[in-house]
């Protein structure tokens, strides 16, 4: 048996799972978190609606206190919904928890590992958490895979911040999950680790597991996920496929600075909605689909400008919930 072969490694979930093969991961509907009561209460999720399917790298994107950990904890069962009901791997997260547990596997924000255990003695715990038996154990294979065979039986607390992260990984595959979760996954480990990461977590997918990963960087999601769903203050505000987002998106800033000092602005890169920074920067949004930076840039000179120095840069976050939300509004009117 491969590494990654997805029949569960619980015998008992494996034995009802046989026939399922659902098309869907995960499907959420109508979705609601409020925590705590009265004046505390505090909303962290409106009327989620989300279908994941089987074998998706699936991005979560939105900027910090969005929702996503909330939801991925649902998921998880380990917070409590407030509404709304949840599938994963077709079993509703009510009526079978049990099984939805075994589906899962997630890797949490929080870095937390007992460091009194070895690498070796963690994932034994696991798995006997997760009841499954001692002969479909794989704690050698998924250390190795990794990358922690070495250090299978040195205390936890000796262990670097990446392989305490990789750890966490291993903890979440000893049931063989057919859905990984990865909460923010990079935050805090180094660029080189972050490559290891990335391939391992690259040939998990290939091997068939559905991936939901959750980020507020849009060029982890852009370069990994082939559907992004983005969260902003608990709504979605956008779900579809990368590259039909990414041309949704359709939005870059040329900032120039000229050589002349400017009191107004060129009435013919108005049309461009170019702002002017006195005395001698113009920051100029144009969509790449429809204009290239050279017609952007013949238009400034044909205005009689000097260009001394020029940047581009995407839309950030921000730009993008702006853009993504005043288009709903426009869609709806
Ligand atoms: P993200 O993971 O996108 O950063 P979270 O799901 O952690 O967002 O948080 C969403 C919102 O819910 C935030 O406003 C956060 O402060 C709030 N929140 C998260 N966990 C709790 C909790 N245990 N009690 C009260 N509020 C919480
Ligand atoms: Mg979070």
């Amino acid at each position: 048996m491969g590494l990654m072969a997805h029949d569960f490694a619980n015998e008992d979930v494996r034995a009802n799972s046989r026939a399922v093969v659902p098309d869907y991961a995960i499907t959420v509907r109508s979705l609601h978190k409020v925590y705590g009561r009265g004046e505390k209460a505090k909303t962290a999720l409106t009327s989620i609606d989300l279908d994941i399917p089987r074998g998706a790298f699936f991005g979560l994107l939105g900027p910090n206190g969005a929702g996503k950990s909330t939801l991925i904890n649902i998921l998880a069962g380990l917070v409590l919904k407030t509404s709304g009901t949840a599938r994963i791997w077709g079993y509703d997260i009510d009526t079978n928890a049990r099984a939805t547990r075994q589906a899962i596997g997630v890797v949490p924000q929080e870095l937390n590992i007992d460091p009194f255990f070895t690498p070796r003695e963690t994932l034994e715990l696991q798995a006997g958490l997760y009841g499954v038996p001692k002969r479909s154990r794989r704690t050698d294979e998924i250390l190795e895979a990794v990358g922690l065979s070495a250090q299978a039986d040195s205390y936890t607390r000796t262990l670097s911040g990446g392989m305490r992260r990789r750890l966490l990984v291993a903890k979440a595959l000893v049931h063989a999950p057919p859905i990984v979760v990865l909460d923010e996954p990079t935050a805090g480990v180094d660029v080189e680790l972050r490559q290891q990461f990335w391939t391992y977590v690259g040939r998990l997918h290939a091997d068939g597991t559905t991936i939901l990963l959750t980020t507020h960087y849009l060029e982890e999601a852009e370069r990994f996920c082939d559907r992004i769903a983005i969260i902003n203050h608990g709504s979605l505000v956008a779900c579809e496929a990368t590259p039909a987002l990414l041309t949704r998106l359709d939005s870059k800033i040329l900032t120039i600075s000229c050589a002349q000092d400017l009191t107004t602005l060129p009435p013919s890169l108005s049309t461009y909605g170019a702002q002017l920074f006195p005395p001698s920067r113009l920051a100029i949004r144009y969509r790449p689909s429809q204009t290239t930076v050279g017609d952007v840039l013949t238009a400034v000179q044909r205005a009689g400008l000097t260009i001394v120095d020029l940047t581009t840069e995407d839309s950030d976050l921000e730009d993008i919930f702006l853009a993504l939300t005043k288009r709903n509004t426009d869609g709806a009117t």
